[in-house]
């Protein structure tokens, strides 16, 4: 069964000024475990997508289901992972992860167990009472993770994750994070500009275009791929044509406008 469903969904952003059709018509549905990303020009919608997953907005039309249920804003099933990690500076790593718990009034001697091992799963040892500022911008990344993670997500949003991180730290969190959200079996949205990092890291891509937001094509990631580390991914004989399909699918926009 589905586990989560967007159904002819449109958005609307309204100011004083203007009205932005940002979504038309978006329908898509995941399976629990499955990885999805999202490619498309600036202003397509991406992250207007992922809002109105999480909850934090409601859309002007259409449903969203997450298990058969209409998501709300109190919606601890989801986590977020953004381009900028918003760890808090005055905070340690461990406050900085175990916030979410905090909030909830929810420290148990688990909870905290579980960072730790998170901690170490992802490679950060003796920094739990390290502030931020002392990390470098791929550590700190991987303790975002371990604080998404610790609340136990079913979903993950990630939008732009990697993109502010040089290229050797982001491929080698994209072996990370692939590696751990399908060990634990999670569902995940990906919004990236990296064809290669949506090839590499799902099961299937969406290319969208902007003006109003739709859905232009499908992709299905082939399986060998799919059960590949993303690193190798790359250098997978299926690799480049699907590179080169998703390539000129989101080509074609800059051609039918004229610009290419
Ligand atoms: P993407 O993440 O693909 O770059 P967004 O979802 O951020 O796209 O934005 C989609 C469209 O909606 C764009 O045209 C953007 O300008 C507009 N938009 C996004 N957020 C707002 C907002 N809060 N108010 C008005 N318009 C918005
Ligand atoms: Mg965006």
């Amino acid at each position: 069964m589905s586990f989560l469903t967007l159904e002819n969904v449109s958005h609307h952003y309204f100011t004083k000024k203007s009205l932005t059709k940002a979504l038309d018509d978006i329908s898509f549905s995941l399976n629990e475990g499955e990885f999805l990303s999202l490619v498309g020009p600036s202003g397509c919608g991406k992250s207007t997508i992922l809002s109105i997953i999480s909850g934090i907005m409601a859309q002007t039309q259409g449903k969203v289901l997450l298990n058969g249920k209409p998501v709300n804003e109190f919606n601890d099933a989801i986590g977020y992972m953004l381009q900028q990690d918003y760890l808090f500076p005055w905070k340690t790593i461990i406050d900085n992860i175990l916030l979410g718990p905090k909030i909830q009034n929810d420290i148990t001697p688990d909870i905290r167990q579980k960072a730790s091992e998170f901690l170490a799963e992802v490679g950060l040892v003796n920094v739990e009472e390290a502030y931020p500022e002392s990390l470098s911008g791929g550590m700190r990344q991987r303790a975002a993770l371990v604080r998404t993670l610790v609340s136990d997500p079913k979903v993950l949003l990630l939008d732009e994750p990697f993109s502010a991180l040089d290229y050797q730290t982001k491929l080698n969190l994209e072996d990370l994070v692939h590696k751990l959200l399908r060990q634990y079996h999670k569902t995940a949205v990906l919004v990236t500009h990296d064809i290669g990092e949506a090839i590499s890291m799902s099961d299937r891509i969406l290319v969208m275009e902007a003006k109003p937001g739709r859905i232009l094509k499908t992709f299905e990631v082939p399986l060998e791929l799919r059960n590949e580390v993303p690193f190798l991914v790359r250098r997978h004989p299926k690799y480049q044509p699907l590179f080169d399909k998703v390539w000129a699918a989101l080509n074609g926009q800059h051609v039918k406008h004229g610009t290419g």
